[in-house]
């Protein structure tokens, strides 16, 4: 009879280890934990045992009855929590995100033109935002009369005119010159400064990249494949561009760079003004006076200076169609990109 209540026990712990729900639990306290279970009928049973034995089988039918029990409340309680977990969650409630924070569109296109760039040798330099009038104007080859001096153009610090906010990025060109010598080859990343007023085209502080390459007999052949490379990795191999004749101070000759219309592919539409093409750039070989006045001999070097506006092209890039969003800092336009 030992050995029945031993094999009972080994019974017991094994269909324990199988129980997995609610129900087989049940099934289980009804096959040996009742008045007319399995445990309970070996108490009957000890009753015809020999009087020598019934301790011993007492002793074990109880170990074996108080292991069942054991057992059972651990799985009892087991269950009971997992029940109460599933009522608190409540299906219907929105979900908690954490919403990752992302660069500013003009800070991503700036990382995107500054790493292309920096891809192909060039090195990043940063001038002051409050220039003199020397660095932003003369030494760029402007004529004491141009009108780009003027107050409508031009913030002035103060009432001499001698200190201002710079209305581009080509005055660092003249700070890298003053500061290097040859070969030269840095593009100028920058906050710039115009008096004009805000509209959907344009506002009164905006970025630029300037890019200047300086060098023994750099042509204008290498300006155009520059810009072209960058500008196939910056919008696609399928975009077509072309060359402008322009003109600028600070370069000689001069061009404008324009891409065919993200909107249209060129055939003409609203953004582009109906003429399939958007002007991305500036750019031209630098003017032998603008090389002098940084230090540069003209009859030895020679170099190109190109110019984006970072606002320009994140508006092409993101399809948005006012510049002003760009600044208002609303969530809603934001969070797009
Ligand atoms: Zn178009």
């Amino acid at each position: 009879m030992i050995d029945e209540i031993r094999n009972l026990r080994n019974q017991i712990a094994t269909e324990i280890g199988e129980i997995t729900s609610k129900e087989l639990l049940d099934n289980f306290r009804m096959k040996y934990l009742v008045k007319k279970g399995e445990i309970q009928a070996y108490f009957e049973k000890m009753k015809t045992a020999a009087p020598d034995i019934k301790p011993i089988i007492g002793k074990e039918l109880n170990e074996c009855r108080q292991f069942a029990e054991r057992e059972f409340k651990v799985l009892q309680e087991k269950f009971a929590t997992a029940t109460e977990t599933k009522v608190d969650i409540d299906m219907t409630l929105p979900g908690r995100r954490n919403f990752n924070g992302t660069f500013h569109p003009v800070l991503q296109t700036l990382e995107d033109i500054t790493e292309i760039f920096r891809s192909m040798g060039f090195t990043v330099a940063e001038g002051p935002d409050i220039e003199d009038g020397y660095h932003n104007f003369d030494a760029l080859n402007f004529a004491p009369d141009h009108p780009a001096r003027d107050m409508q153009d031009t913030f002035f610090v103060k009432s001499d005119r001698e200190l201002l906010l710079r209305t581009h990025t080509s005055p660092v060109q003249i700070r890298v010159m003053q500061s290097q010598q040859p070969p030269i080859r840095s593009i100028m990343p920058g906050r710039v400064y115009r008096n004009e007023s805000i509209n959907s085209r344009s506002l009164a502080e905006f970025h630029q990249v300037e890019g200047l390459y300086i060098d023994k007999n750099v042509s204008l052949a290498e300006l155009k494949a520059t810009i072209m490379a960058f500008a196939k990795r910056m919008y696609g191999e399928k975009s077509k561009f072309r060359f402008r004749p322009s003109y600028f101070p600070f370069t000689e000759p001069s061009a404008e760079v324009d891409i065919s219309c993200y909107l249209c592919g060129g055939t003409g539409c609203r953004i582009c003004k109906h003429s399939g093409w958007l002007e991305i750039a500036g750019c031209g070989m630098v003017h032998p006076n603008v090389l002098r006045a940084g230090g540069i001999d003209p009859e030895i070097y020679s170099g190109y200076a190109f110019g984006f506006g970072i606002e320009r092209v994140t508006l092409l890039r993101t399809g948005i169609d006012d510049i002003r969003l760009l600044y208002e800092n609303d969530l809603r336009v934001l969070r797009q990109f």
